[in-house]
């Protein structure tokens, strides 16, 4: 039986929370492959060591010397050791890798970016393994390279190679706990390259379904997911059990208890996600399946995302031009403005995106191409959008759970934009003006949950 487990940042901020994220290793011997993250605050101001990093990478490329954000990042890694009471010269192989990477040629920054980036994960785990040798277990040290992990050339964004899989399923055999360092990996030419921000935990996710993993446990600060966002609705439903599906929706609209990419690689082998908690590892945590076989209710999640826009257009007898929203899109495509939902009635058609990346200068040349190439009739932009979203399986066999929410929201007076559902009917996106998104949530969560 073999469980892999990543560790977040916060549990690793210390020397306290490391030795929790060892014990929570020790405790079941499946527990063999562990990825570990950078360490992260040890408060709310603290600044986590990812970010030093790029404080200090950033010094270097405007020809800085960098000195004290080296200093930084070099007494995060010693206050660690000596509070673990290792051996000086772990301290001593840390600086030295640090230093290496340092005095790199900065030319290429994405590159160069990308190799501080990486010294976060790639010494924590050093540090465990090392902590783990110090108190008399087997453990060792993997190095991203020289196990498989081979990554797209995408500097800050990089994504697996086909096969990398094969080469990593070898961790299986390796005697002893594990320490992978999160985040990065290696393009095929040997260059350090990293996932983009948050990216350890599609290491994991990675390495679970490399490995075959019985499950893989992410292990963060939360007892589990919630049904909402805790800061919008205080002690909100925690989720015991949710799909995939289920997941990816609401992380789509918000939900950021797991990097939005983690799950397909577990999905795609049908691995179950369990996120823990490294301060309660007595609770359950939230397990997110295939299949679910206890439905609570007909809601499993709302979730609410601002920084949308629309971009809405008619023309009489829209529906009889054949290929017409073809044109459309590729317009877009020519932009490269990917769309995020598309409804449209007989003689209409709304384009959603992401205000960020429709700005105001591709709204212009967009807008004059739909006008003069496409003759459309009416066109307006609704830079005033969120997205709030009620998600769940069983939706799909509920009559009239659509009705409930839209009917909820206009009691409460919130106007709704946009409605759309997608063919899975397991959500259903209402559009609300940005000023609407939490209190829209609150009114549904009401609705689905408090009654
Ligand atoms: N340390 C990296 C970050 O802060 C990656 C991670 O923690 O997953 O983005």
């Amino acid at each position: 039986m073999l469980k892999v487990c990543k560790f977040g940042g916060s549990s690793l901020a210390n020397a306290e929370q490391i030795r929790k994220v060892c014990d929570i290793m020790l405790s079941d011997p499946s527990r063999r492959i562990m990825i570990v993250s950078a360490p992260g605050k040890r408060s709310r101001e603290d600044i986590k060591v990812t970010d030093l990093l790029i404080a200090l990478a950033n010094a270097r490329i405007s020809g800085y010397e960098g000195a004290l954000e080296l200093k930084a990042v070099i007494s995060r890694f010693a206050d660690i050791a000596t509070d673990l009471n290792l051996p000086v010269a772990i301290v001593q192989e840390i600086e030295a890798n640090l230093l290496e990477r340092v005095h790199d040629d900065t030319a290429n920054t994405m590159r160069y970016l990308d190799s501080m980036k990486a010294a976060g994960e790639d010494n924590c785990a050093r540090l465990v393994a090392c902590y783990l040798q110090k108190i008399g277990r087997t453990a060792s040290y993997v190095h991203p390279k020289e196990a498989g992990m081979l990554l797209t050339e995408e500097y800050g964004n990089a994504q697996i190679l086909p096969e990398a899989y094969e080469r990593l399923y070898e961790l299986r055999h390796q005697p002893g706990i594990s320490v992978f360092p999160g985040f990065f990996g290696y393009t095929q030419s040997g260059r350090i390259v990293t996932f983009s921000r948050g990216g350890s935990d599609i290491t994991g996710s990675i390495l679970a379904a490399a490995t075959d993993a019985q499950v893989y446990e992410n292990w963060t600060d939360v007892d589990s997911v919630y049904a909402v966002n805790p800061s919008i609705v205080s002690n909100p439903h925690p989720i015991y059990e949710i799909t995939y599906n289920e997941m990816r929706e609401l992380s789509y609209a918000g939900f950021s208890v797991l990097h939005e990419e983690a799950l397909a690689p577990a999905y795609r082998k049908g691995i179950p996600v369990n996120i823990r908690n490294t301060n309660n590892p007595s609770a359950r945590g939230t397990m997110i399946v295939k299949e679910r076989l206890n439905f609570e209710g007909v809601v499993t999640g709302i979730a609410g995302a601002k920084g949308f826009c629309s971009l809405n257009m008619s023309k009489y007898l829209m529906n009889r031009e054949v290929g017409f929203a073809l044109k459309v899109l590729r317009i877009l495509a020519d932009e490269q403005i990917p769309f995020e939902h598309m409804p449209s009635g007989i003689d209409s058609l709304s384009i959603i995106m992401r205000k960020d990346i429709f700005t105001p200068d591709k709204e212009k040349i967009i807008t004059n191409r739909l006008l003069e190439e496409l003759n459309v009739e009416t066109l307006s932009v609704n830079r005033n959008l969120s997205i709030v979203i009620i998600v769940g399986e069983a939706m799909a066999r509920t009559v009239g759970v659509t009705a409930r929410a839209a009917n909820a929201l206009s009691k409460a007076g919130v106007n709704l934009e946009i409605i759309n559902q997608g063919s899975s009917e397991i959500s259903v996106m209402f559009g609300v003006r940005e000023e609407y998104c939490n209190y829209a949530v609150k009114e549904l969560y009401k609705e689905f949950f408090q009654r």
